[in-house]
């Protein structure tokens, strides 16, 4: 049996699981619904032309770390850049979690659960509470009691709301001995930035990507708030050069231009003021407070609603297979023109939102 070869715990997880549409109007991955300008663009394949394709990059991208330190006020040393968010998730449960203990909360972002998975390492996922909090009290046990890995995403993923800084203090004052991450992907949005607590904290790293506020997803930049101490162990996890030197060029072009992301989220909280109210008008939504560029929303049938809505042309997400995640739909902030039509679509989806609709034959 060919499969002997491969690690159990590898054979056990199910695939990384993704359905690309093509309905046009995009609101499933939380990306930005606007693409970077063409000027932009322009700057940096000049660069890129003028870079040499036949030398290895850095092995660290010296320049954009330190951009990114006096971004922050932090120590350059400290920071540590990679190919998305993802691979630093990977790096880090490889450097801390492995053979060890993966403590985060449920439901939450996939890819903690699932690089513990892969690596082995004891996997403690801690329910939310009925409004997606904290269950502070279980963490704080759940982490004291040995070494590891803690992740917690804030502003949280799927369920958008901002956890107090308060909680997390509280949590990290015994996760000593834990990696502790505070995953700040979303941190832009609400706005909300813990690196300021994160730098008391020797144990602590805030993550941070250049896939949602920065609108650059698909060019996988990713990095790591931490002491030198920790980053020097984190480098030692990840490959070496592997930030190449077009990633590093676009993500310094957008650190030179802020404005391009105020003024994202500017129209991204205004927008996602406006579909939470008047998602809250329609009969059967129970709409989640959020401080992303996404909505995690409750309704009836979910499985009806995604697939009216797939019939109107808009793409959001499912959500109701997660954990105290029943009914749960996610849409991402989109263009106003979108947003109107996903309002539109979820308006005469009516039936599938109060009821189960299945029985009955569907749409209406
Ligand atoms: C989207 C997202 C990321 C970003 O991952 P990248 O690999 O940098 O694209 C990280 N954490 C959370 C919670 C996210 O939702």
């Amino acid at each position: 049996m060919v499969l002997m070869s491969i690690r159990n715990s590898v054979r056990a997880l199910e695939a990384y699981r993704f359905t690309p549409r093509l309905e046009p109007i995009k609101l499933d991955q939380n990306e930005s619904f606007d693409d970077l300008p063409a000027s932009l663009k322009e700057r940096v394949l000049a660069e890129f032309m003028s870079s040499a394709w036949n030398r290895y990059p850095p092995l660290t991208p010296q320049l954009l770390e330190r951009r990114l330190a006096e971004k922050h006020g932090w120590d350059p040393d400290g920071v540590v850049v990679s190919n998305g968010s993802n691979v630093l998730i990977q790096a880090i449960t490889v450097a801390a979690g492995l053979g060890r203990r993966v403590v985060t909360v449920a439901p939450t972002f996939s890819v903690y659960a699932y690089q513990a998975g892969l690596l082995d390492a004891e996997l403690v996922e801690v329910p939310l509470g009925a409004a997606f909090e904290l269950p502070v009290a279980q963490l704080k046990q759940a982490v004291a009691a040995g070494s590891g890995a803690l992740f917690i995403a804030n502003p949280a993923a799927p369920s958008g709301n901002l956890h107090p800084e308060d909680e997390i203090r509280e949590i990290l004052d015994h996760a000593g001995g834990m990696l502790a991450v505070i995953d700040e992907a979303y941190g832009d949005f609400a706005p909300s930035d813990l690196s300021a607590l994160v730098a008391r904290y020797p144990n602590a790293v805030s993550l941070r990507t250049f896939s949602k506020a920065f609108g650059a997803a698909g060019v996988r930049v990713g990095y790591a708030l931490a002491t030198p101490e920790v980053a020097v162990e984190l480098r030692k996890a990840l490959l070496p050069f592997s930030v190449n030197n077009f990633q590093a060029i676009i993500a310094m072009a957008l650190l030179d231009e802020p404005q391009l992301v105020e003024e994202r989220m500017v129209l991204v909280r205004s927008e996602r003021e406006r579909l939470q109210q008047a998602m809250r008008q329609l009969d059967g939504v129970t709409v989640h407070p959020s401080v992303t560029n996404f909505i995690l929303f409750r309704v009836a049938d979910p499985a009806a609603v995604t697939e009216q809505l797939l019939n109107s042309g808009v793409v959001i997400r499912r959500q109701d297979h997660l954990p105290g995640a029943a009914g749960c739909l996610r849409v991402s902030v989109g263009a106003p023109a979108e947003n109107d039509a996903f309002l539109t679509a979820l308006r005469s989806a009516k039936a599938a939102l109060v009821g189960a609709t299945r029985a009955i034959g569907g749409r209406t």
